[in-house]
């Protein structure tokens, strides 16, 4: 850890400290490491007799591969105070990436960002920032560890979570001896890991099979640009009776083919806009391709929210991986 980064840890614990009441919020759509990390610093707040207010952005859905995580304070975003005290944000690089709550932060008397995105624009009064942690829940710990807020097993769950989803069940590049070190220490903690990894990799509602059976039947390969990519549609989810919540893990499908370094899914939602899912297997920096299109997030896993259609959204990216080379 650099020793600026050690500084900004003190200064946020100091703020925590002496908080009596903490609001915290992470990015809209919460994944595993956005939920996790969340929850994780909540329930050790409250544990040391903070009130805690925790949410999310709409649509306010847990994922149902997520609804095991423990919670705590959790309000919908229109009951969150409108001018918070200490609001601490997480996995989140940008306020835009928090939707309506971006309004609240900016209200914020304090405002602590923890977050590990390339992108991150350095946005909040304390930003604990580490684009080369491997989830936002190595930063956490990290705080906890400054706190001494003890490490229950809720909480170990809650960042262990985090840990097995960012790092691809500790597959990805950014994963360190320390992150196992994390891991083998919330393990002992009590974290649940045969639990997590099957509640999150190995349970899908059945409809998921027909959803991803459509969307892989539309995959093309552009083996000049080495782009694998298709398109899901909210109609083929309406279809199979599930949400978009329900099918986090089909990137994870779409990747597979070894003619592409890079892959996209491009999910048409019902208000007309794309979100993008993108990955490379380590020849293309995605993150800044997606910075491009207005989104973010790391060099070899990002996405971005697009006004254009599945079709051209798909070919701005081609385009842009091409440019790159
Ligand atoms: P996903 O494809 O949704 O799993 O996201 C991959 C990575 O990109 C995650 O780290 C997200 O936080 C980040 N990301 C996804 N969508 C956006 C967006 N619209 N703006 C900024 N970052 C994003
Ligand atoms: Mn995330
Ligand atoms: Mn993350």
């Amino acid at each position: 850890m650099s020793a600026d980064l050690g500084r900004l840890i003190a200064e946020a614990a100091k703020v925590l400290e002496e908080a009596e009441e903490i609001t915290f919020a992470c990015h809209v759509g919460p994944d595993g490491d956005a939920l996790g990390s969340m929850m994780g610093l909540a329930i050790a707040a409250e544990n040391a007799g903070k009130k805690v207010i925790t949410s999310f952005g709409s649509p306010f859905i847990i994922p149902e591969n997520l609804s095991f995580v423990p919670t705590v304070g959790l309000v919908p975003p229109d009951e969150f105070p409108e001018n918070p005290g200490v609001m601490v944000v997480l996995d989140a690089g940008s306020a835009d990436r928090l939707a309506e709550l971006g309004h609240h932060a900016g209200n914020a008397s304090t405002l602590i960002v923890i977050d590990h995105h390339v992108t991150n624009e350095g946005f909040g009064d304390i930003g604990i920032v580490d684009g080369e942690a491997a989830a936002t829940a190595e930063l956490v710990a990290e705080l906890l560890r400054e706190l001494r807020w003890p490490v229950t097993a809720e909480i170990a769950t809650c960042l262990h979570t985090a840990l097995v989803t960012d790092t691809g069940r500790f597959q990805y590049s950014a994963t360190k001896p320390s992150t196992f070190q994390l891991a083998a220490g919330l393990v002992a903690a009590g974290a649940n890991t045969d639990y997590i990894g099957q509640y999150v990799y190995e349970r899908a509602p059945f409809g998921y099979l027909h959803a991803a059976g459509a969307a892989l039947s539309r995959a093309q390969l552009d083996e000049d640009a080495s782009v694998v990519s298709t398109v899901i549609t909210a109609d083929d989810l309406k279809k199979a009776g599930i949400d978009w919540g329900d099918i986090d893990n089909l990137i994870n499908t779409i990747r597979l083919p070894v003619e592409a370094d890079v892959s996209v899914l491009a999910k048409t939602h019902d208000d007309g806009r794309v979100k993008l899912s993108m990955r490379s297997r380590g020849g293309t920096d995605v993150g800044a391709i997606a910075a491009g299109l207005g989104g973010g997030g790391h060099r070899f896993a990002a996405g971005a929210t697009v006004e254009m259609t599945a079709d051209e959204a798909i070919s701005a990216v081609i385009a842009a991986v091409k440019a790159a080379k």
